[in-house]
């Protein structure tokens, strides 16, 4: 190996307290979405402690995107390192939000504890941990002195988990994410240290309203319930769509493998009114007001539709509209509505392209091994960089399991921390140019 390059590796080691104590600080600015807290004071540490080691930083704020507004701001922040030399620019793009703790920690949710060679705390593994890493593995590529074309970028994004129209999806419109600026980005999203993202499955999801007549509660025979006819509807996604959709299976590699056929969830239901948590008194009255007596002229439930690459997005809502059609072919007085909520296409990055063979590379150099490639059940902002920034030479890698992103007790490995910025440094040298120009 080149020598410069191990000394650049050597630099890394010695900054595992740094990686360590990086991450606490990130933790410790509870960027809970929703409502999106924090976010300025999050945007502005990233941004000042990187204008100290010559980045240029810009803070964006959504203003207009969903969930902007002055006690909330939506404040993205993006900073450019920029070379010597003409190359290619390699982008580490990180959410700063964290969803809420929930309950059921022994450790201080954002208190960004070190105990068992982990830091613990919401937001360690997704995707503090990641930040952190990103920003170690640029400074020590700037300190190292070593002549890099190019430039590098760093972004501190919002709202990824509601997602990320104020985030990525705002900054991709306005060509943060798009050619001549960016060539390549990494979002060290927690896939484990070894693992590649090629992309992500599709989603649709939709809201289905079934429509009845109302009438008194006593004499529902003078009505017609649209929650009658939604559970027949409901009948027919249980005992139809979802166990077709269990046989329909993707050759793309799909992680946890339970994933890797087409999914549907009914994330809510709701129909006639709206119901009250009732008690009752020592009267035995309820202490919350009672809904009149009315048979439900409405009934909605939203759909959460997940499909493979084998799948295009107008077949898997043509086959929910077939169902319905066919109800009120069949089923007297059935009437729907059906409306788009949110869809993206599936994403997956060629397994040759440059930013992919670069971290290949990377991952079997610094742990030894040779990466394994998946695909993401869910969405995550490469859905953006990829539609709106027209930019296809991206992928998901960074430290941490992603099986404990959400959950209590959320931690992330020092160690991995410590090899991923390692990791993610290498592939930098590759895809600016350095490599080519400095050949061992
Ligand atoms: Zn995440």
């Amino acid at each position: 190996m080149n020598s410069s390059v191990q000394k650049l590796l050597d630099r890394i080691d010695t900054k595992r307290d740094e990686v360590t104590a990086l991450t606490q600080d990130l933790v410790r600015i509870p960027t809970v979405n929703p409502p999106g807290d924090a976010y300025e004071a999050c945007a502005h540490f990233i941004g000042e402690r990187l204008a100290k080691k010559g980045f240029a930083v810009e803070y964006v704020r959504a203003i207009g995107a969903p969930g902007d507004s002055d006690s909330h701001p939506r404040t993205n922040v993006v900073a450019r390192w920029q070379g010597q030399t003409p190359g290619e620019c390699v982008h580490f793009n990180s959410h700063i939000d964290v969803v809420e703790a929930g309950s059921g920690w022994t450790y201080e949710p954002f208190g960004g504890q070190v105990a068992n060679g982990r830091v613990y705390g919401r937001g360690t593994c997704d995707m503090k941990g990641g930040l952190a890493s990103s920003i170690i593995a640029c400074e020590a590529l700037i300190e190292s002195g070593l002549p890099i074309p190019g430039a590098l970028e760093i972004s501190g994004t919002v709202d990824e988990e509601s997602g990320g129209f104020a985030g990525v999806g705002y900054l991709a419109e306005r060509g943060y994410f798009s050619k001549p600026r960016v060539h390549h980005v990494i979002i060290p999203e927690p896939l484990g240290v070894d693992r590649i993202c090629l992309g992500h499955r599709g989603v649709w999801w939709g809201e289905v309203e079934t429509r009845g007549r109302i009438a008194h509660g006593s004499m529902p025979f003078l009505g017609d319930s649209a929650i009658n006819h939604m559970s027949a509807f409901i009948h027919l996604l249980e005992t139809q769509l979802q166990p077709r959709l269990q046989g329909r299976k993707t050759a793309e590699p799909v992680e946890p493998p339970g994933a890797r056929v087409s999914t549907l969830n009914i994330n809510s239901i709701h129909g006639g009114q709206v119901e009250q948590h009732y008690a009752n008194d020592e009267r035995g009255w309820p202490t919350a007001q009672t809904p009149a007596p009315v048979v439900a002229h409405s009934c909605r439930t939203v759909l959460d539709r997940r499909f493979i690459a084998e799948e295009n997005l107008e077949a898997v809502k043509q086959e929910i509209i077939d169902m319905l059609d066919e109800l009120k072919r069949t089923r007297p007085g059935f009437d729907y509505g059906i409306r788009d909520i949110m869809s993206f296409v599936p994403t997956a990055t060629p397994k040759d392209a440059p930013v992919v063979d670069a971290t290949a590379r990377a991952i079997a150099r610094v742990l030894g091994r040779q990466p394994s490639y998946i695909a993401s059940p869910g969405t995550y902002d490469q859905k953006h960089i990829v539609r709106t920034g027209k930019l296809h030479d991206c992928i998901a890698y960074g430290p941490g399991i992603l099986d404990l992103a959400h959950q209590p007790d959320e931690y992330v490995g020092i160690q991995e921390l410590v090899d991923s910025a390692k990791i993610m440094a290498l592939a930098s040298l590759d895809l600016t140019g350095w490599t080519r120009l400095n050949p061992a």
